[in-house]
């Protein structure tokens, strides 16, 4: 399987995992603006699944190629599943991830430790010049840590621990890469493109 994605982020640390998991896979990505485009399409679905598919149709259409996009985040359940798909913007566009771990982790500080579950859910699309869609989700179920342990990764990374123990923020990118929810969601795309091709 030859193919060649555009992807449909601007946020760095995503678009390097998605290039390493991808790569591993047999699937080629280029950036947006390796695509000739500098857009940042609206994600106002309701859901991860119905981020993704809204940006990697703006991208499929405005480059004319095949385009894929993940639109994650972490939901934690002591919060009611908060950031959820708000995790880009949680605290207002002014905070930075730092900030926004800060800002979790000060919301999280009465809560005991069997009380911290948590899980990263990715889910990706891609969408084809012909009009079709391939789709997949992942998650990865841990916990939130009481405070930011490292600075590996980006977003929530250091403050996420997964069952394994695996500290986003410490372990090195390879072993988030092979136990991430953004590995679970690629490697079922990959699966799904190899299997159905362009179909749904
Ligand atoms: P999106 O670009 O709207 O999908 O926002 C994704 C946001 O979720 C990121 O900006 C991070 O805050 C968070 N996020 C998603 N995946 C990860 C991850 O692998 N590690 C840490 N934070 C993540």
């Amino acid at each position: 399987m030859s193919m060649t994605f555009v992807a449909a982020t601007n946020n760095p640390g995503k678009l390097a995992e998605m290039k390493r998991i991808l790569g591993v896979l047999g699937i080629d990505v280029i950036t947006l603006k390796e695509a000739g485009l500098n857009i940042s399409p609206e994600e106002n679905g309701r859901s991860f699944r119905e981020n993704a598919k809204i940006k990697a149709s703006a991208v499929c259409e405005a480059s004319g190629m095949p385009a894929i996009a993940d639109d994650s985040g972490l939901c934690i359940d002591a919060l009611g599943g908060s950031p959820g798909i708000y995790s880009a913007r949680y605290g207002g566009e002014d905070l930075d991830d730092a900030a926004r771990a800060e800002l979790v982790i000060g919301l999280m500080k009465d809560v005991p430790p069997e009380r911290r579950s948590a899980r990263f859910v990715s889910a990706v699309c891609v969408a084809f010049p012909e009009g079709t869609f391939v789709e997949a989700e992942g998650t990865c179920e841990g916990r939130v840590l009481p405070r930011p342990e490292g600075n590996g990764g980006f977003g929530y990374d250091p403050i996420f621990e997964d069952m394994a123990g695996n500290r986003f923020g410490i372990v090195p990118a390879e072993v988030k890469d092979r136990v991430s929810h953004r590995r679970a969601a690629l490697n079922a795309l990959a699966e799904k493109l190899g299997r159905n091709g362009t179909e749904c």
